[in-house]
């Protein structure tokens, strides 16, 4: 019996515009920039107000809460470190911003959009903690 290594699962790369957001992952806090000027959330990190072109934008704790805006079962990964299937969604988080990321905790076929999602976190490394989605609890 021949056991084959899978390689790493590949993690994001933070950059100095979101370093704030990764490392309050690692706390398992969700945040996100908020414009100081004309209050739209923002996400993903920019360096700007995509609204308004302000420049400053504060970090600010998010809900963690939301809904699933749209969805995709992937049954052919990009990479065999993927285990399959598993669900890839756009999360209308709570408070007005989108989030791309997984639903886990519930088989593929019962993830439904509008279904009541709340964050979990996934500590994949020292250094990354992915903000992943689940059934809301009740
Ligand atoms: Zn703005």
């Amino acid at each position: 019996m021949t056991i084959e290594a899978k390689p790493q699962l590949p993690v994001p790369h933070p950059t100095p515009i979101s370093q704030p957001f990764w490392d309050a992952c690692l706390r398992h806090e969700l945040t996100v920039q908020k414009c100081t000027s004309c209050g739209k959330l923002i996400f993903i990190p920019q360096d700007f107000c995509r609204y308004c072109f302000t420049e400053t934008l504060e970090w600010v704790p998010s809900s963690g809460t939301g809904k699933v805006y749209s969805y995709t079962t992937v049954w052919r990964p990009q990479t065999p470190s993927f285990e399959v299937p598993y669900v890839v969604a756009i999360i209308d988080i709570d408070g007005g911003y989108q989030m791309l990321s997984n639903v886990i905790n519930v088989p593929p076929d019962q993830v439904k959009v509008g279904m009541a999602v709340e964050v979990v976190w996934d500590d994949v490394t020292d250094t990354i903690t992915l903000p992943k989605f689940q059934p809301r609890q009740a």
